[in-house]
């Protein structure tokens, strides 16, 4: 990884500005989840991982209490099935991941194009980040959106992380006020874009909110548009 990277994840998993954050994340690690009961929960900030080269960058909102707060990586570790494996499958499926699954920080899973971050980096309560906290780590994601000089489009899974992602780039290049909607997207002011997807949560993968196909079209939408 080159060292802006190194130095942009040095820092996110260093931080303690979010005192309730942190408080909580660190309960979780201690407290556990029964099925992970002998796992060392990692308990702390999560940095993004992926391909130092990305175009792309897809945006999550937040680890997952006993997924990647547990494994140290995002979009890991979740519950078989859930949207690690979904997020996973679809990224395989467009020739972006080397495997359909998540399990683990060293399960050998290689990510090509693609750097997976997160609009908050430690797991809050009920996945609801506060106002505050979304604004206090935002400068995490821009440092490391800085250090990723390839990446032309954010993927933005959800509709928190498609404000931030508004939050990271110029204005949009219309006067019309971007939308979340799913596969919808928008063109900043220096040509970078923002690709809209339902974030592959349960509640949505589950009701049909969010199908394989549907993620899988909106991952190669953004492909598309970062290879353009
Ligand atoms: S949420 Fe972000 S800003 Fe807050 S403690 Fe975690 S890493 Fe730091």
């Amino acid at each position: 990884m080159p060292c802006a990277l190194d130095a942009v994840s040095a820092a996110i998993v260093a931080c303690e500005a979010c005192p309730r954050l942190r408080a909580y994340c660190t309960r979780v690690g201690r407290e556990k989840r029964a099925a992970y009961r002998h796992d060392t929960y990692w308990a702390r900030p999560v940095p993004g991982w992926g391909d130092p080269a990305a175009r792309i960058l897809l945006l999550g909102l937040a680890p997952a209490a006993h997924g990647a707060n547990r494994t140290g990586r995002l979009f890991t570790g979740d519950v078989p099935g859930g949207s690690s494996d979904f997020l996973m499958q679809a990224l395989h499926a467009c020739g972006l991941a080397s495997h359909p699954w998540s399990r683990a920080a060293d399960d050998g899973v290689t990510l090509s194009g693609v750097w997976i971050s997160a609009a908050v980096r430690c797991a809050p309560p009920d996945n609801a980040p506060r106002p505050d906290e979304v604004t206090r780590c935002l400068v995490h994601l821009q440092r490391e959106w800085a250090a990723l000089p390839e990446a032309r489009v954010i993927l933005a899974l959800g509709r928190l992380a498609f404000d931030v992602a508004r939050r990271l780039l110029p204005p949009a290049a219309t006067a019309r006020r971007p939308v979340f909607e799913h596969e919808g997207h928008y063109r900043a002011a220096d040509g970078r874009t923002v690709v809209a997807s339902y974030h592959p949560s349960r509640q949505n993968t589950q009701t049909g909110r969010l199908t394989q196909a549907m993620l899988r079209t909106a991952i190669r939408r953004a492909a598309a548009v970062a290879s353009a």
